[in-house]
C-alpha cells in the first residue's frame, strides 16, 4: 500500500524510556519533527542530543502529564519551534499493580492521575490547535489491559478501559481528527518498576518472559501516522505471537 511521506510534528509524552523513547527514535529516523515530554530531563536531553546528532529535529521539555499547564507548555514549544502540532502520542503511564485488598489507595490515585487525567490533559492541550487548523491526529496508548481484566490489574485496567472510551468518544465527535487507541501486549520497558506489591512483582516477572521490544509498538504507531490523511486506524492491538491472552 502506498503511504504518505509527509513529515509531521509529533508530540510524545513519556519519551524518556520504553515505548515513548523507541517511538521518538523511529519517527525521528523517518524525518518527523519530535517534541518530547517526560519528568526525567536528563534522559530526554541525551536522547535529543543523539537524534539531533544523527540529523533529527528533536526538542524536549520537562512535563508532568498530571499538570495541564505542562502540556500547554509542550504545545507552545512545538508551535514556537516547528509552527504547529500535527500529532500527539499520549503515551506516559504507570502500572503499580496490586490486589484491591492491599488497599494501595495512593497508587490507585496515581494511576488515575497519570493514565487517565494525563491523557485528557494531552487532548485538552492540542484540541484547540487542531480544531483551528481543522486537522490533527491523537494517538492514545491503552493496553491489552484495556480489553480484559486480570487479578492485580483492576485499577490499571480501569484506567486503560477509560483510555479506550475517551479515544472512541473523541473519534466520534471530530470529523477532522484522526484518533487511534493502541493496545500493546507485554513489552520490555521500565513499566514494571512502578510495582511496589511483592506478589504482583513476582507474577509480572514470568509474564514478561515473552515481552516484545518497544520498537514493535513504535512501528505500529509510525504505521498509523504514515497513513494518508483520509485513513484513520482507530484501534490497533499488538501482542507477542506467543501471548496466550
Ligand atoms: P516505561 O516505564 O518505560 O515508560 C513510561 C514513561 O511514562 C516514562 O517515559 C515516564 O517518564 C513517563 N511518565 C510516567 N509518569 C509520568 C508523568 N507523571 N508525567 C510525564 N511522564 C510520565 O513504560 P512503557 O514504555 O512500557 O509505557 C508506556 C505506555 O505503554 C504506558 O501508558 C503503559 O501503560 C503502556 N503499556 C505498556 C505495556 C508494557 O508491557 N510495557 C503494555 C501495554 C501498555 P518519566 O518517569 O521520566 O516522567
Amino acid at each position: 500500500m502506498q503511504q504518505s511521506l509527509a513529515t509531521k510534528t509529533v508530540l510524545i509524552t513519556g519519551a524518556s524510556s520504553g515505548i515513548g523513547e523507541a517511538t521518538a527514535r523511529l519517527l525521528s529516523e523517518q524525518g518527523h519533527r519530535i517534541v518530547m515530554g517526560a519528568r526525567r530531563t536528563d534522559r530526554l536531553q541525551s536522547l535529543a542530543d543523539n537524534l539531533n546528532w544523527n540529523g533529527g529535529q528533536v526538542v524536549y521539555q520537562q512535563v508532568d502529564v498530571t499538570k495541564l499547564t505542562d502540556l500547554h507548555k509542550l504545545v507552545e514549544l512545538a508551535i514556537q519551534t516547528y509552527g504547529g502540532v500535527d500529532v500527539i502520542v499520549n503515551n506516559a503511564g504507570i502500572m503499580p499493580l496490586s490486589h484491591l485488598n492491599a488497599l494501595k489507595i495512593d497508587e490507585w490515585n496515581q494511576m488515575i492521575d497519570v493514565n487517565i487525567k494525563g491523557v485528557l490533559n494531552g487532548i485538552a492541550a492540542v484540541l484547540p490547535v487542531m480544531n483551528e487548523q481543522k486537522s490533527g491526529q491523537i494517538i492514545n496508548i491503552s493496553s491489552i489491559g484495556g480489553l480484559y481484566v486480570v487479578p492485580t490489574g483492576a485499577v490499571y485496567c480501569a484506567t486503560k478501559y477509560a483510555v479506550r472510551a475517551i479515544s472512541d468518544g473523541l473519534r466520534q465527535e471530530n470529523d477532522n481528527l484522526r484518533v487511534t487507541c493502541v493496545y500493546p501486549g507485554v513489552v520490555e520497558s521500565e513499566l514494571a518498576n512502578t510495582i511496589s506489591d511483592p506478589t504482583a512483582a513476582t507474577a509480572m516477572k514470568s509474564f514478561r518472559k515473552i515481552a516484545l521490544k518497544p520498537e514493535a509498538i513504535a512501528r505500529a504507531i509510525a504505521h498509523v501516522i504514515n497513513q494518508p490523511s483520509d485513513v484513520d486506524t482507530s484501534e490497533i492491538v499488538v501482542r507477542p505471537t506467543a501471548s496466550p491472552a
